[in-house]
């Protein structure tokens, strides 16, 4: 066994079925009394019900979240949170609107409430992401770290069936990764193999039945276990390629994660055996890339990068923007392999190391 260190980072989480209706004690909790609610326009709904769970203990409803955080839409909201008085924000919906709720907590301190309606995982990392001038700053600071996170299914309820499997798919990317992690562990192991397991589980049982309730639950626990492997140790090449090809080429987020997982693992794989057995078992195949490519398949979701829009005339800049910056990663990243990776990926062909 090699050796490692594991600090685990706080993390209160409350789970179940109708368990929103708990906000207002969770709120009161952590010693709150005035709870900014944030959400995307679309989720409104989803936060005018919070607001009304809230009773006396709401300050106000900023429906200004969007995809990517904006930094005009950041100082916007922290204008608001400090013109209201809030000493709390709850952020109802997926990365994007927790993504806010981190970018106010960055600069005000006040404590975060979320309540995931997607499986992303924002809610369990202590990670933030800016964007400035096209450029996406991201970093982690323990203070953008939500204190209570309240997983209800009922609000994955309304997730259209295709970001269900997308963003299924993207949890899955967190905990893949985690597993060959340069500062893995084996707690963050047996969480990443366990969310995976439950997603692999879930979303074919989405398929048949989108909603189907006990489905749904396990969908949102493997997303708690996955993002919080996300939270606690380092990722490599899958979540570097993504970066690049979101950031640099307007990507989809879920998707491109759906999309290159299969090819980045092949890549690492023979770097990363044990990893990659911990997957295969996890999704019940006998090998990792190829029997996840199969499950993309299976599901229906995106399996090709030209059917999200990139030009194959793009590949060759992503790729240079991939190796500009050296990070970790178990296998060398090469020029050569990298290229056929995106390439593949680019196709939607099987996974090759
Ligand atoms: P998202 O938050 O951008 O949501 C996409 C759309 O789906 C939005 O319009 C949203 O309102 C809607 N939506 C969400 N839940 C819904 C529901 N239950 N019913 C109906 N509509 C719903 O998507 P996402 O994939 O959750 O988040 C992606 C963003 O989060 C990216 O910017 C990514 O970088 C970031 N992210 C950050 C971290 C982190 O640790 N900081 C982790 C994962 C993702």
């Amino acid at each position: 066994m090699k050796d490692f260190i594991y600090t685990a980072l706080p993390a209160r989480v409350v789970f179940g079925e109708g368990r929103l209706a708990t906000i207002r004690e969770e709120v009161e909790a952590i010693g709150s009394t005035r709870a900014l609610v944030l959400c995307t326009p679309p989720q409104r709904a989803q936060a005018e019900r919070v607001a009304q769970l809230l009773g006396s203990r709401l300050a106000g409803i900023h429906d200004g979240a969007e995809m990517h955080v904006p930094i005009e839409g950041a100082r916007k909201a922290r204008e608001l949170a400090a013109e209201l008085k809030a000493d709390c924000a709850v952020a109802i919906g997926g990365g994007s609107t927790i993504g806010l709720g981190k970018a106010i907590a960055l600069e005000a301190p006040i404590p975060i409430i979320a309540i995931p309606t997607t499986y992303a995982g924002s809610e369990m990392t202590p990670i933030y992401g800016i964007t400035e001038g096209g450029l996406k700053r991201t970093g982690r600071d323990v203070r953008v770290l939500p204190r209570s996170v309240i997983y209800d299914p009922d609000l994955t309820m309304t997730l259209p069936l295709s970001m269900s499997l997308v963003s299924g798919m993207n949890a899955i990317a967190h905990a893949a990764e985690g597993l060959y992690a340069r500062d893995g562990n084996p707690v963050m192991s047996l969480m990443a193999e366990e969310g995976i397991r439950a997603l692999a589980r879930g979303m074919p049982a989405l398929v048949k039945a989108p909603e189907d309730k006990e489905a749904r639950a396990q969908c949102l626990y493997g997303a708690w276990l996955c993002g919080s492997v996300l939270g606690n140790v380092g990722m490599a090449l899958h979540h570097k390629l993504c970066h690049t090809l979101g950031g640099s080429f307007n990507l989809p987020h879920a998707e491109t994660h759906t999309v290159v997982l299969p090819h980045a693992l092949a890549y690492n794989s023979p770097a990363a055996p044990e990893a990659m057995a911990r997957i295969a078992a996890a999704i019940g195949v006998s090998e990792a890339p190829v029997g996840l490519h199969q499950l993309a398949v299976k599901l229906g979701v995106p399996t090709a990068l030209r059917d999200l829009g990139m030009k194959e005339s793009d590949l060759d800049r992503a790729c240079e923007i991939a190796l500009a910056n050296p990070y970790w990663n178990p296998r060398p990243i090469e020029a050569a392999p990298l290229r056929d990776l995106l390439q593949r990926a680019w196709e939607g062909s099987e996974p090759k190391p």
